[in-house]
């Protein structure tokens, strides 16, 4: 395979070195995973002539925020997405090794997301070699632990997140932000909206006791399994009436479940997971708080409802305004080089909730299935990887046709 590796395009052998370098997300362990890689971004952007800097989020781990000045540089653009990676566990071949066979190129983050970061990079290479400056000046992001707390993303978008390039407040980023591409797998497709979920625990409790003596007592397994039933037959069916455009109706499943402590015991306590996909609109600590009121008042004493221990806001279909504008341009980029220019849902989320959130105007966007990722076979088709590299080329070079509001010349 290291031969094949010497005849490929320069984006393959750029992905090939991104793939070579971990970037594991060490969920709560104190290790500096994304260090390395954003090292060598920060380098990579830097012989383009880029400013970068390594900006620490959490225990050593560091987000880089790379910048190339546009010919307007009032007007910016970011470029946003994840360092980090999933486990490797269970992967057939070397997970750092790229393995290129058939135009795909195999290996942990191949499509999630170090493709997209491949995509992103060859595009600003190209332009720096072009002599000729992007329309707006150009930030490139590439974060930490989105794979796990969005630690990396929310750092970002804070007071101290590295995007204040002229040093003038990073509150006038989002004001000067036109629009953020977030680099994820989504097979060229232009995302424009995605779910949210809220994740949370609901505990059922009874006395306990000898099994042998189960008369008048609560078993909080019998109180857990109705819990599970009123879930599903009543919460999610109403739910399922919910339709929404792009992203269809709001779920709600349960994931997991635990209980007991003996074969021969009346249980104490049984503890079931809940994962609620949320849609544009829905406040998840709300979705939280209605489903408590409901099953407290449905199962009086019998259950608690734990707050959430995740919680994510959806991207919600943006039809107005500067977020229509912005996808719409991202859209005439796609249709430039034969691309379907609709914008669509999913139901998954990405840090571009988030981005949104700190009001700039967000789509999802990259090379890569999202089926093959997190996958022990994730692999990205590199012919995918050069058409996102011509899209993003075309969409930082060409000019945004503003209308109304912005100050297009
Ligand atoms: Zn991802």
């Amino acid at each position: 395979m290291q031969h094949h590796i010497l005849q490929c395009s320069t984006d393959e052998t750029l992905l090939a070195e991104l793939v070579a370098i971990p970037s594991v997300n060490p969920r709560e362990q104190a290790v500096a995973a994304e260090t390395p890689l954003a090292e060598f971004v920060a380098d990579y952007c830097r012989r383009l002539g880029m400013t970068a800097r390594l900006d620490e989020v959490a225990d050593g781990r560091c987000n880089v925020v790379a910048t190339m000045p546009g010919r307007r540089t009032d007007e910016w653009l970011l470029l946003e997405t994840h360092l980090d990676t999933v486990e490797t566990e269970g992967m057939a071949l070397d997970p750092f090794t790229a393995h290129v066979r058939d135009g795909r190129l195999y290996g942990r983050g191949a499509c999630d997301a170090k493709g997209p970061l491949a995509a992103f990079l060859s595009a600003l290479a190209r332009i720096a070699a072009s002599g000729r400056p992007p329309e707006r000046t150009v930030v490139l992001a590439g974060v930490i632990d989105e794979e796990h707390r969005y630690r990396g993303v929310t750092h970002l978008l804070g007071p101290d997140g590295g995007t204040d390039t002229t040093g003038d407040g990073s509150d006038r980023f989002a004001a000067r932000c036109a629009g953020a591409v977030v680099g994820e797998p989504t097979s060229l497709a232009l995302v424009v909206a995605h779910k949210g979920v809220m994740r949370c625990r609901i505990v059922a409790t009874g006395p306990g006791g000898h099994s042998s003596l189960p008369e008048g007592r609560v078993n909080p397994v019998e109180t857990a399994a109705e819990v599970v039933r009123h879930l599903r037959a009543e919460v999610a069916t109403r739910l399922a009436r919910q339709q929404r455009p792009l992203v269809g109706a709001p779920t709600l499943v349960t994931t997991q479940i635990s209980g007991g402590s003996g074969p021969n015991v009346l249980p104490e306590r049984c503890e079931i997971t809940i994962d609620r996909r949320t849609v544009g609109g829905e406040e998840p600590m709300q979705v939280w708080r209605e489903l408590k009121d409901e099953l407290e008042s449905h199962f009086p004493g019998l259950v608690e409802v734990a707050p959430p221990h995740v919680v994510d806001h959806a991207l919600p279909a943006q039809n107005e305004g500067t977020g229509a504008a912005f996808s719409a341009e991202v859209g005439r980029a796609l249709t430039a080089h034969g691309l379907d220019p609709t914008g669509i849902g999913v139901g998954h989320g990405t840090d571009a909730s988030k981005i949104c959130r700190a009001g700039i105007p967000s789509v999802v966007f990259g090379p890569g299935s999202m089926t093959e990722a997190h996958t022990p076979r994730e692999f990205i088709e590199l012919s995918q990887l050069a058409t996102a590299t011509d899209v993003l080329v075309t969409l930082l070079t060409t000019g945004s046709g503003r209308t109304p509001g912005g100050h297009g010349d």
